[in-house]
């Protein structure tokens, strides 16, 4: 027994199972149980809600997620080797796991939850930046979900929160504050994971927000930020000339000098620039 649930040690069940941990899926595992429940309680109150968790690896978020009274989890694990170890945590909670064996990004998690839906997970890191950008722009706002807490390497977690005028400053900071609150909640260093990764890692929780900060289209503000970001160290009126003919003359109208350079405006400097850019054509 574990201390969280009636199931064995998680270095238990890797052996018993056979789950040696592969690279080439983004393996680290988080066999400390009292690390899980931790993560877990970041999320807010999971009684009452659906969680979405994206690659449950030998289950030790998965089991802490349950602890914590979600109503049901939806766990999506690409490794065939897992699911005899999840089967055993869905036993001991009957009818509140549902695995799904695929690729996180090619199932449809929407369809199999019921609102309010809370999005938990210790993500792989060779798909974790996607699937962000994914949950951060969906076709309608609000989203499915209600708040995502995500453990990322530090390094991309900084620039999930980051201000203008810092380095990590960009696009993934953009999206998350036009229509979230962003924060790290937790930083966790290498030794909390089998096997350690080279770098640290960090905890995000983001809350959708009701409606963006500031009005604009998305596809017009998406492609005004990627592509001033694209060349972050020109000017504006260098990096954004692509955008329309007289971008010099937009960026004016907007109030932004045309020789700024991305990483110093702010979000809502961007979004005046969008609705200056005009709709998506
Ligand atoms: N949640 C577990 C934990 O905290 O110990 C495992 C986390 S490990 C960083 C990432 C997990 O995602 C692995 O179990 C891996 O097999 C799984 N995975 C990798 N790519 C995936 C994908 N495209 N879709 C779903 N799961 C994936």
């Amino acid at each position: 027994m574990s201390g969280l649930d009636a199931l064995p040690p998680l270095r238990e069940v890797i052996a018993a199972h056979g789950l040696a941990p592969r690279k080439s899926l983004g393996q680290n595992f988080l066999l400390d149980l009292n690390l899980t429940a931790k993560i877990a309680r970041q999320a807010g109150d999971l009684s009452g809600a659906d969680v979405l968790e994206v690659g449950p690896g030998p289950g030790g978020l998965t089991r802490a997620l349950l602890a914590e009274g979600a109503r049901k989890v939806l766990a999506i694990e690409k490794d065939p080797r897992c699911l005899p170890a999840l089967a055993e945590i869905a036993a001991a909670h009957p009818g509140r796991l549902e695995v799904v064996q695929g690729d996180a990004l090619s199932v449809d998690a929407a369809a199999r939850l019921t609102p309010p839906i809370r999005v938990v997970a210790n993500l792989p890191y060779n798909v974790g930046t996607e699937l962000l950008v994914r949950w951060l722009t969906p076709p309608r706002w609000p989203p499915f979900w209600q708040s995502l807490t995500l453990m990322f390497q530090r390094e991309v977690a900084e620039r999930i929160v980051a201000t203008p005028g810092s380095k990590a400053y960009g696009r993934l900071a953009l999206l998350a504050a036009w229509r979230c609150d962003a924060r790290i909640v937790m930083t966790l260093p290498p030794a909390a994971f089998t096997p350690p990764p080279k770098v640290s890692s960090a905890v995000v929780h983001l809350t959708a927000l009701p409606e963006p900060r500031y009005p604009a289209d998305p596809a017009v503000l998406q492609r005004v930020v990627a592509m001033a970001f694209n060349q972050r160290r020109k000017m504006l009126r260098a990096a954004l000339r692509g955008l329309c003919p007289d971008i010099e003359n937009v960026l004016t109208a907007a109030g932004i000098r045309p020789t700024d350079r991305a990483e110093t405006l702010t979000l809502e400097q961007f979004c005046t620039l969008a609705r200056a850019v005009g709709p998506a054509g």
